[in-house]
């Protein structure tokens, strides 16, 4: 049975029928997992907020398949999207999906461990860092259990490693990477805050060996911005970590991304992301709007994104989008939210 309850919270109709042709891949091919080992068939828990199944009771291989699963699938075969929260999932709002061709799990999202060593206002209200206790024993747990089906899992996949909390910080993720087992259809993708990433890639050389993309999550282009925005970060380290990554790249050749949340105190620095970005080798820069997470209490000061400032540092980055002529520079939620603020007036 559907938990109706979270789907009211989170504002989805669950009858209705958006009528998409294409049929979005995620439901057949992500399993996202969370820190009370929850399972979901989308690549975020806000858009697809039922879970199909809990790891602490039921095995993976048991929890893929499920008819809660299946169900979830089903919603996406028939066109009604009814499950789907059409108002944040940023697929149904570009209308661009990832089609499934086959229905085999290829991307395994581990939300498992919120620590960081950083509260970044946009993300968290106070410090979360688990190295004891409940949260900590059932994160290595899960760990352990998620490593165990890794192992007897054949099939080409990538694990993605980061979403909630650091990688390089969180004891529990540096547990799974040291326990990973050393498999060739394993591939890895890591999204990091990249402070800590000079100090601990040498401990998981496996991981950094089959390392598919290292996505590093930077707010600011100066050090004022960046010191405001990542709470506990120091610009000097990061640019550290950035040199270091760049090195790395060279020699494992894995794809290197900036990520960019722009809000207020830093789209002004959107093109000099794009500087950043060219001068440490990065394949791509992402810059995506701000979204409420509820840790801030002021998030309405945030939206900037229909003043004449903000539309002209806007205007000038999609110049140099078209002057690149390739797509090392996405924005799609910036270019949808001002195609929003333009119908609308
Ligand atoms: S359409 Fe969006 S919300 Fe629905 S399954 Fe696909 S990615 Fe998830
Ligand atoms: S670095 Fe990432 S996970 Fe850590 S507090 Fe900031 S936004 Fe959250």
């Amino acid at each position: 049975m559907i938990n109706q309850r979270l789907f009211d919270h989170y504002g989805i109709d669950t009858k209705k029928n958006l009528q998409i042709q294409q049929s979005c891949a995620r439901p057949f091919d992500t399993v996202l997992i969370d820190k009370q080992g929850s399972c979901y068939a989308c690549e975020c828990t806000a858009w697809l907020p039922q879970s199909i199944g809990n790891l602490q009771v039921k095995g993976l291989q048991e929890i893929i398949g499920s008819d809660m699963h299946r169900l979830m699938q089903d919603s996406i075969s028939d066109g009604t999207y009814r499950f789907c929260n059409q108002s944040q999932c940023s697929y149904i709002r570009s209308g661009l999906f990832y089609q499934a061709t086959e229905q085999k799990i290829k991307h395994l999202r581990l939300a498992i461990d919120d620590s960081c060593n950083l509260r970044c206002p946009s993300c968290r209200k106070g410090m979360i860092f688990h190295k004891e206790g409940s949260a900590y024993n059932l994160g290595i747990r899960l760990a352990d259990k998620i490593n165990e089906w890794l192992y007897n899992h054949k099939h080409p996949i990538q694990v993605h490693i980061g979403s909630d909390g650091d990688p390089f910080a969180s004891h529990v993720y540096r547990h799974f990477m040291e326990q990973t087992p050393q498999r060739d259809n394993i591939k890895y993708s890591i999204l990091t805050n990249g402070l800590m990433f000079k100090e601990f890639h040498t401990k998981v050389p496996y991981v950094i060996n089959n390392l598919q993309e290292l996505g590093v999550s930077i707010d600011g282009a100066t050090k004022e911005t960046y010191e405001k925005l990542r709470l506990g970060g120091k610009w000097e380290k990061i640019l550290e970590g950035l040199e270091c990554m760049a090195e790395q790249k060279q020699k494992y050749g894995f794809r290197f991304i900036l990520h960019f949340v722009v809000q207020k105190d830093n789209y002004h620095e959107m093109e000099k992301i794009i500087d950043m970005g060219e001068r440490y080798g990065a394949d791509r820069v992402w810059l995506n709007k701000i979204e409420d997470w509820g840790t801030m209490d002021d998030f309405k000061t945030q939206d900037i994104f229909n003043t004449d400032e903000y539309n002209s540092r806007l205007d000038s980055l999609i110049q140099r989008i078209h002057k690149r002529d390739d797509r090392f520079i996405e924005c799609p939620t910036l270019i949808s939210e001002a195609v929003r603020y333009k119908n609308k007036n």
